[in-house]
């Protein structure tokens, strides 16, 4: 199994260092070969705005979405912007591929970073956690394919549906490996179902 880490901007270093820690096999995604060798994807945190300019830039973003329509991806912060349905800016479009209403740098300048105690409720285990929040957008509203599994002040912080896991927060600049370890048993779960499919 390779997680392909994209890693045109932001915070991709520390989430290689966390597969890795996890005895998995992390690539740097920059191009097409390096996204389609990966079986899953993680899009770090950053700046959402800068993210889309580049993938569109290096003629990755088409690609990313046809790679959501069949492999896990996991969007952190601006990972998850990219991943959901609200506009990033007016005239850029976010690739849809989980169905959440997005705010960005929805905690204002005030408090624009934090961290709080979260229980996330994974489906096979409830665990706590610490949520490193920077800058971090808000989900506004999520629809039915969408699963809820932490919140904070009544906001839904980290979701799921389908193939697509996004967290407003930063788990990779924690020593804590839940949500990593929960991304890799998705996509090995992902990778025999296609093997199966595959093989009918
Ligand atoms: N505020 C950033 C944005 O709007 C996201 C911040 C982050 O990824 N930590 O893209």
């Amino acid at each position: 199994m390779t997680i392909g880490v994209l890693a045109l901007q932001g915070d991709f270093a520390r989430h290689i260092r966390m597969i890795e820690g996890l005895a998995a096999k992390a690539v740097e995604v920059k191009t097409k070969a390096t996204l389609h060798s990966s079986d899953g994807l993680i899009i770090p945190g950053g700046e959402s705005t800068t993210l889309a300019k580049l993938l569109h830039k290096h003629h990755l973003w088409d690609q990313v979405v046809q790679f959501g329509r069949t492999k896990p991806i996991y969007g952190t912060c601006a990972g998850l912007i990219l991943l959901g349905t609200s506009p990033i800016l007016p005239n850029l479009d976010a690739m849809g591929l989980i169905d959440i209403a997005v705010q960005r740098n929805a905690y204002g300048r005030q408090i624009d970073s934090f961290v709080a105690n979260l229980e996330l409720h994974l489906p096979d285990q409830k665990v706590a956690f610490e949520g490193v929040f920077i800058r971090a957008p808000k989900i506004t509203g999520f629809g039915k394919s969408v699963q809820p599994l932490a919140w904070h002040d009544g906001n839904v912080v980290l979701a799921e549906s389908d193939r697509i896991l996004v967290s407003t927060f930063h788990p990779e600049l924690t020593d804590d490996p839940a949500i990593h370890s929960y991304f890799i048993r998705q996509v090995a779960a992902s990778m025999q179902h296609r093997d199966i499919q595959g093989a009918a």
